[in-house]
């Protein structure tokens, strides 16, 4: 994805900054220059990486900066609170109520990935135990029924729409009425997409959101289409006034930045983001979640959500990362389900650290590598599995035992062991990580 090379980017510029031995105003110059070239060529809105700008060098002000301060950790602290700031909309999401309709309509230009991420929206409520449906309201386009009808079908979710009506928004208004009597929780209607932003359909638009009233509008913006993701959704907005986005693949080789401008164009917030063409490659988007991986820092939260959502095993480990503690075992546990997840490059991105550990890997190595790190973890003994990692700093000659047992290297015992003390580290500072839970789970 292109966003992590971004992301790569950008933290070879901080880091080249505070690596370097004078850290002075002139290298601290060169490295926000960088950094808003690598915003720009990927697409980012130019007035808003001007915005960024100023503000990290306002935050940072280098000039006034007094020597005792830690100037690596402010200046990449200011980076971080930047790009968030770059896609937090300032506005909450939409929140699907228990025990009542919610009705979700989008829109979208056609291609954008609308049929397939209403079946993907779908699908994520429904494992989160939400009754969910989809409504066919899209009558223009000959086989759009047919498609919706494949994705729901292999998802196993009721769906509803006709291969004879012209009328759309009455096609809408019967689905609608027909899932709310059926108590249904979540009831998404897909729309017609058309090739351009077009009168047709945005009076279209705005008809069947008339006849349905839906609680909540997303529009569905493709990641590849870079600059003119602001005037699209600004002209979407002005008519059907959606609460919510989601960018779809932005697993492809567009930069992405365009359409994370589109946030910042209409002030509104990102729900998910889509990456990928199956039915799970669908990502809560949070700011703060989202900047940490894009910054190979990783994303734990989003890590345990999509382990939870697989119905994964994972026994201690979350219980572990509740009290703070995270050991050997559990680094080992969480890799075969990482293995079990789907494509590595996507997971990897979630644990903080092991993007970086695997950067230029493709898939293949990657997974062998992960291999290897398992083989290391089961040469260990259950003593050794169950500790903080320290026994091995201690004890050296463990790692010689644990590496010639899985016929691995050494070094590659210690990179496990280091992987597993960021994660410790990580799971230390989330400390009380159950409360962080209890609301991702209230927030889904
Ligand atoms: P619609 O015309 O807006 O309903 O778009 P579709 O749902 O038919 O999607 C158009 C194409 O985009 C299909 O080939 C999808 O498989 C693909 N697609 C949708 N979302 C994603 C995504 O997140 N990543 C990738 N790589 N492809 C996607």
């Amino acid at each position: 994805m292109v966003l992590q090379d971004l992301g790569r980017r950008i933290n070879a510029a901080v880091s080249d900054l505070t690596r370097s031995q004078n850290l002075d105003e002139k290298a601290f110059d060169g490295m926000v220059k960088e950094i808003c070239n690598a915003l720009l060529e990927a697409d980012v809105n130019v007035k808003l990486v001007s915005t960024l700008r100023k503000s990290i060098k306002a935050t940072v002000n280098f000039k006034d900066l007094p020597q005792a301060v830690n100037k690596k950790r402010l200046i990449q602290k200011a980076v971080f609170d930047e790009l968030v700031k770059l896609v937090d909309p300032h506005a909450e999401p939409f929140k699907p109520k228990k025990g009542k309709p919610n009705v979700i309509m989008f829109v979208g230009l056609q291609g954008s990935g609308k049929t397939t991420t209403c079946t993907k929206l779908a699908r994520h409520y429904q494992t989160r135990g939400f009754r969910s449906c989809l409504v066919c309201a899209d009558t223009f386009r000959a086989g759009a029924f047919d498609q919706l009808k494949q994705n729901a079908t292999k998802a196993k979710i009721p769906y509803f729409g006709s291969l004879t009506s012209t009328d759309p928004a009455l096609v809408a208004a019967e689905g609608v009425a027909k899932f709310k009597k059926e108590r249904f929780e979540i009831i998404i209607v897909d729309t017609s997409g058309r090739h351009r932003q077009e009168k047709d359909l945005f009076d279209e638009m705005t008809q069947i959101q008339r006849a349905i009233t839906p609680d909540q509008t997303i529009m569905v913006l493709d990641a590849t289409i870079g600059q003119q993701a602001e005037a699209q959704s600004k002209a979407f907005k002005e008519t059907a006034d959606f609460g919510s986005i989601i960018i779809t693949k932005t697993d492809g080789h567009a930069s992405g930045g365009g359409a994370i401008s589109a946030v910042a164009a209409t002030h509104t917030p990102i729900v998910f983001i889509g990456t990928g063409e199956h039915m799970l490659d669908l990502e809560r988007f949070q700011p703060q979640p989202f900047v940490s991986k894009m910054l190979g820092m990783g994303d734990m939260q989003g890590l345990v959500e999509h382990v939870q959502a697989l119905k994964l095993d994972q026994k201690d480990t979350m219980k572990h990362i509740a009290e703070g503690v995270f050991t050997v075992r559990d680094l080992r546990d969480q890799l075969q389900n990482i293995m079990k997840m789907g494509p590595l490059s996507k997971m990897a991105g979630m644990i903080p650290g092991l993007n970086q550990m695997m950067g230029g890997m493709d898939d293949e190595e990657g997974s062998m590598k992960m291999k290897r790190m398992i083989y290391i973890c089961d040469s260990m003994t259950n003593k050794e599995l169950d500790s903080d990692g320290k026994m091995f700093v201690e004890q050296p000659s463990r790692m010689t035992r644990v590496a010639r047992g899985s016929g691995t290297s050494v070094r590659e015992v210690e990179e496990l062991l280091s992987q597993q003390k960021v994660m410790a580290g990580m799971a230390k500072k989330m400390g009380g990580m159950g409360k962080n839970m209890a609301r991702a789970q209230q927030q889904m």
